[in-house]
């Protein structure tokens, strides 16, 4: 096989930002358009090797990318209904019971993602919060705090939520995995599927009223089915006891802040599950 000539740095960023805006709008699979042969005989000589993908650097396609809609994430095994016995714990214990979910994980090696990570990132919020959100997985600034949404995206997040008249510590955040994917890629959904049980563990002990999946991966692993992200929006869910409302990831509103309007439209949703009020601007 012929080796690929190297991809510009640049090019490349580009190329994987472009992949991740449209992975975030649902849209998982592409098709090849016919090149018109007039078109292509005025591209430069020079230009036509430039899009070329180093094989040193290039990563094969997620397989979850090759998931087809409404399809189930293999090798997901059913998720066992909340323990009864999570119903009598009480208030109080709910730190000491999430402390447990995290010396469970210690220093994690069950996935792949152990191997490229600097600071497993488990939660952040109160125990008693009745508004969780999720999301995918950490990014860099998360990986290198420990902390979910820390970075731009997570200041958007902050953002958010002082927009829906709470604070960050009043609300319970976490991620479908806690390890960085290397160059920030969507988890493989073996890696999803070993790290999301602690997540379900973490929701059981919460017992948040409603959950807010940040984007595709999210609603993927919550709702156990691969969907465009806008056959999901609009309506509330169901997932293990709470009220389950998906929108979009802040990363995505930062990429497309025109599509900041929608997802306020879903934490309004989530708002009125909760009977709050937007504050008053002053
Ligand atoms: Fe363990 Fe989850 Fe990290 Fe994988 S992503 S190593 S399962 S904590």
């Amino acid at each position: 096989m012929t080796p690929m000539p190297p991809i510009d740095p640049a090019l490349r960023e580009a190329l994987v930002a472009r992949l991740r805006f449209y992975r975030d709008l649902g849209v998982t699979d592409f098709y090849r358009r016919p090149v018109d042969p007039a078109l292509l005989a005025a591209v430069p000589q020079t230009q036509l090797g430039a899009p070329g993908l180093d094989s040193e650097t290039w990563e094969p396609p997620s397989q979850s990318s090759s998931l087809q809609e409404n399809e189930p994430i293999p090798p997901r095994k059913p998720i066992p209904a909340p323990p009864a016995i999570l119903a009598e714990i009480k208030p109080d214990d709910k730190a000491a019971a999430l402390q447990l979910i995290q010396e469970d994980i210690g220093e994690c090696t069950r996935c792949a993602l152990h191997k490229g990570r600097n600071k497993l990132v488990f939660a952040d919020g109160s125990p008693h919060a009745r508004l969780m959100f999720v999301g995918e997985g950490p990014g860099a600034d998360e990986d290198a705090q420990g902390l979910p949404f820390v970075g731009r995206a997570g200041q958007l997040l902050n953002n958010m939520i002082t927009a829906m008249g709470l604070k960050r510590e009043e609300v319970y955040i976490a991620n479908v995995v806690k390890c960085r994917p290397p160059g920030n890629r969507t988890p493989e959904p073996e890696e999803a599927n070993t790290c999301s049980p602690f997540l379900f563990r973490q929701i059981d002990v919460v017992r948040p009223e409603v959950l807010v999946a940040l984007g595709a991966t999210a609603a993927t692993y919550l709702l156990g089915q691969r969907q465009p992200l806008a056959g999901l929006r609009g309506r509330v869910h169901s997932f293990r006891g709470a009220k389950l409302i998906v929108t979009y990831h802040p990363a995505f509103l930062l990429r497309d802040p025109r599509q900041k309007k929608e997802a306020w439209a879903d934490l309004q949703i989530a708002m009125r599950e909760l009977g709050l009020k937007a504050p008053e601007r002053g």
